[in-house]
């Protein structure tokens, strides 16, 4: 397991280089994965989390510089690609249906892809003009994920959701936006409680009195206790 993790890890950081026109990629990446093992070692945490940490502080490295024009950058890093009113979307592989679902809450279109051989989503992405978020590293590897015209992100499996979430908001430079349903992605429409009463629990159309429908399935949606603890996680994993 922790042989794979520090292979994406590795893969991430040397992607990084690689953008950030580092005369040698492969130095750093296997620095920094070195020194996260001795970390978590000693702190007796999985070493995932601590990658996670050295990626967190790396990225920030990186943005500094970018945004201070420093450093021979062959493409715009994945955070300069995007902004709030060309936000990315994303197609995730099979195994990231729950980071999806969190997407689309986060206000982000989020597909996720049926279960094909992975080697085929590079090309799925970069065709219909997506970022791809996969539990695979190799996809790091290919020669569209290196020469910077798909933009993809690594998303190691041992983290929790919020961890991964959290990680993927630091890669693009995600802010929270309007929450979208997390069933399907649907943009959410306010509806007037009266169109709506059949549909809601008796119990919470006593205290309730907003509520929306997703326009491509028609679920209904309130900000119950739910909803607002979606709320309170996807805050800390994205707006930190
Ligand atoms: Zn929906």
């Amino acid at each position: 397991m922790d042989g794979r993790i520090e292979h994406g890890f590795r893969a991430r950081f040397r992607a990084l280089a690689v953008i950030a026109g580092r005369a040698d990629p492969d130095e750093p990446s296997s620095r920094i994965v070195r020194e996260a093992r001795e970390r978590a070692r000693l702190a007796g945490e999985p070493v995932a989390r601590a990658l996670a940490d050295a990626w967190a502080r790396e990225v920030e490295t990186a943005k500094d510089a970018w945004a201070a024009g420093a450093g021979g950058w062959s493409v715009p890093p994945p955070w300069a690609r995007f902004d709030a009113a060309h936000p990315p979307r994303f197609l995730c592989d099979p195994s990231l249906g729950g980071l999806a679902r969190w997407l689309r809450a986060a206000g982000y279109e989020a597909l996720v892809a049926p279960e094909v051989p992975g080697h085929r989503l590079p090309d799925e992405a970069l065709r219909r003009g997506l970022v791809l978020l996969t539990t695979e590293a190799e996809a790091l590897d290919r020669r569209i994920a290196a020469d910077g015209s798909l933009v993809v992100a690594w998303v190691p499996s041992a983290l929790t959701m919020a961890e991964q979430l959290h990680m993927v908001a630091l890669d693009l430079g995600l802010g929270l936006r309007e929450p979208r349903c997390m069933a399907c992605g649907g943009t959410l429409v306010p509806r007037p409680k009266d169109e709506v009463r059949p549909r809601i629990p008796p119990r919470t159309a006593l205290w309730k009195d907003e509520y929306f429908v997703c326009a491509a399935c028609d679920r209904l949606f309130w900000r119950g206790t739910h909803w607002e603890r979606i709320e309170r996680t996807l805050r800390r994993a994205v707006a930190a």
